[in-house]
């Protein structure tokens, strides 16, 4: 795996394995790897790609500072996982490199209704700053394909979006599904952050979720989402919300529509870490 720093460096490199007719396969992340990560590797490297991941914790997306200073860093043991999934190349910019000049000077994006429902909602300015990072990315890695977890389904709808107002409809989008533990919770950097008591009752969210799905057809989505939220209450949760949308516009519902593709979406604090995960239904 080669790691590039500058984005100098990696065009040059990058340019020329599009010369010799490689195509790019593009994993964005904020570091703290696990499986999850991993997946979207390995999918880059089923389709043939050359696999470019990129380590950085972007500060314009936290609109909570405690969190941007407590967000798990694990650089070595990074670079080890990116090997043994078979990673090509390892970009790991600094603030400078994807912010000359600062993040004021750069480019941002309105996402209009995404931004305002869910996490747009509960996050103010956090899809601004994921907007404004992933096209820098974009611009530098300049990729064939951009590979996605399905665990930030809100993130995919946004990027998506991103994508065709940077106009770039050539490049495909490939959203893969959410990696989870043994008991169903997600994986997520912020797992890690969680105390063993904690950990114990966080898969709480994903039951939930079964739970919302397994009623489509039986139940009134107004009492499922009560029992939910009383449930992650009653395990030291507090939940941000209990939602079901649309999953082709994320327009939320108030009600089980199975005439209509459905995704059911959970965000819920317990202490200091915040956890989401969705469900299509
Ligand atoms: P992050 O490092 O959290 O910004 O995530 C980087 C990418 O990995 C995003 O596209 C996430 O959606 C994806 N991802 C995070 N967790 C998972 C998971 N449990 N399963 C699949 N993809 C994931």
């Amino acid at each position: 795996m080669v790691i590039f720093k500058k984005n100098n460096d990696i065009n040059i490199y990058i340019s020329a394995q599009v010369a010799n007719g490689r195509s790019i396969g593009f994993v964005p992340t904020m570091g703290a790897l696990h499986a999850g990560h991993l997946s979207l590797i390995k999918k880059a490297k089923e389709d043939g790609t050359l696999a470019v991941c990129s380590i950085f914790v972007n500060p314009t997306q936290f609109n909570d500072k405690k969190d941007l200073e407590k967000y798990p860093v694990s650089t070595e043991a990074d670079i080890e996982l990116l090997i043994s999934a078979g990673c090509d190349v390892l970009y790991m910019p600094d603030v400078e490199e994807i912010y000359p000049g600062g993040a004021a000077n750069t480019k941002t994006f309105d996402f209009g209704y995404l931004d305002t429902i869910l996490e747009g909602a509960k996050r103010p300015g956090h899809f601004k700053g994921v907007g404004q990072v992933v096209a820098r990315l974009l611009d530098i890695i300049k990729p064939a394909k951009l590979y996605l977890g399905q665990k930030d389904y809100q993130q995919c709808m946004v990027i998506t979006k991103l994508t065709e107002m940077m106009g770039l409809q050539e490049m495909e989008v490939v959203i893969c599904p959410t990696m989870r533990e043994s008991d169903g919770l997600a994986m997520s950097s912020r797992n890690r952050r969680l105390t063993e008591p904690q950990r114990v009752v966080a898969a709480i969210i994903y039951q939930c979720l079964v739970s919302i799905q397994s009623k489509q057809h039986i139940g009134s989505f107004a009492v499922v989402k009560k029992e939910c939220e009383d449930l992650l209450s009653a395990k030291g949760f507090e939940p941000d919300y209990v939602a079901l949308a649309d999953a082709r516009n994320l327009k939320l519902l108030d009600n089980y529509n199975t005439d209509t593709p459905m995704v059911a979406l959970i965000a819920a604090k317990i202490g200091e870490i915040r956890l989401i995960d969705n469900m299509l239904l």
